[in-house]
């Protein structure tokens, strides 16, 4: 896998574009019913005079989880202390962080499905109670201490729901699911990030650049950076339609957003008769990252119709031959009745 593939779901330095993050409610594009929802809770919480409720988002990465946290932040006027689920090993790390935070703090935890057994312990107590259990001392002078904490909040995201426990996810409050973007917004999105950092774009440049961006403004904004570099090396610096055609097309990514790797992933199933196929499997034939194809292309592809998840794996359908111009080998239905969740 090369470093520089746009549609990858990690972060990555070129992200790190904080003055592009809205920093109030008011100011996030799209999301409109989580943004509702978030609305009520801050006027509640702040009427009341007590801290937030836990929240849990989920969704695709690069969709806005670590965008709303900050923003959640600012609203209520507290310190974001940002942690992610590997980067808490052992329990002791959780409990050091826990004891630094202060009335109201939110402790925003990232990839919270991938936090181990032993911190979770600490966790609940702490979520729940505010409280903190913890062994001083070894061996038959060991003694169980207690220790109360401020109140404060807890923000998790994950790509995957479904990798959470039941115990962890009833601590949460609020679960808001972060969906693609529609258009629209990916349109208004491309836009202001152009304005921001003064790159001239006109209304086509910006709509070119949207629809390939799969409904995620983390892949908006890369794609803005990328066909800028085009239009000032190949054009005049201005990105138009035909600008932003040109430079899409170099990077391979397609007028749907689509990737090497989600042609792979596709054209690995269509290989195999298409499908039902074990993740696993398509991953060896790709030699990709059974995460990266679980959390970046397969929900996008299955939001467009062109892959289908069943109990006995992926398979192709009809519409995705047709985009690829594959002829379809004449199978019949092979779209699946089952419904699985996405995360
Ligand atoms: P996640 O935590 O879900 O992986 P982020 O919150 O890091 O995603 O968002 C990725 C980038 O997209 C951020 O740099 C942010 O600037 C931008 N972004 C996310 N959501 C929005 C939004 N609703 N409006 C404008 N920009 C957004």
């Amino acid at each position: 896998m090369t470093d520089d593939r746009l549609l990858t779901g990690k972060r990555r330095k070129e992200d790190q574009d904080q003055s592009l993050r809205p920093q109030l409610l008011s100011q996030v594009i799209g999301q409109e019913r989580v943004v509702e929802n978030l609305k009520i809770l801050v006027s509640a919480a702040k009427a009341r005079k007590e801290p937030l409720d836990h929240i849990l988002f989920y969704g695709p990465p690069g969709i806005g989880k670590t965008t709303l946290s900050t923003v959640m932040g600012k609203e209520m006027g507290v310190n974001v202390r940002p942690t992610a689920g590997p980067a808490i090993e052992r329990a002791g790390d959780l409990a050091a962080i826990l004891t630094h935070l202060r009335e109201g703090d939110i402790l925003f935890i990232d990839e919270i499905h991938r936090l181990g057994k032993a911190v979770g312990e600490i966790l609940y107590p702490a979520m729940e109670d505010f409280v903190l259990d913890i062994v001083v001392g070894k061996g038959p002078a060991a003694k169980n201490v207690r220790l109360n904490l401020p109140r404060f909040t807890v923000i998790g995201a994950t790509t995957r729901l479904a990798l959470l426990s039941s115990a962890l996810r009833s601590r949460f409050g609020a679960i808001y699911r972060l969906d693609f973007y529609s258009l629209e917004a990916m349109n208004l999105i491309v836009k202001r990030a152009a304005e921001m950092l003064r790159i001239p774009t006109d209304e086509g440049g910006a709509s070119e650049i949207a629809s390939r961006a799969r409904g995620t403004p983390r892949i908006a904004l890369r794609l803005l950076k990328r066909v800028r570099d085009f239009a000032q090396v190949r054009g005049d610096g201005t990105i138009t339609r035909p600008i932003a055609d040109e430079a899409l097309d170099l990077l391979n990514v397609d007028h749907l957003g689509l990737d090497d790797i989600d042609r792979r992933v596709l054209i690995s199933i269509i290989e195999k008769g298409g499908g039902p196929i074990g993740l696993e499997t398509i991953a060896a034939a790709i030699s990709e990252e059974s995460d990266t194809i679980m959390d970046v292309c397969e929900p996008y592809l299955i939001q467009l119709g062109f892959l289908d998840r069943t109990p006995r794996g992926r398979t192709v359908t009809r519409k995705a031959y047709d985009h690829l111009k594959i002829p379809y080998n004449g199978r019949d239905d092979q779209t699946s009745t089952e419904q699985n969740p996405l995360f």
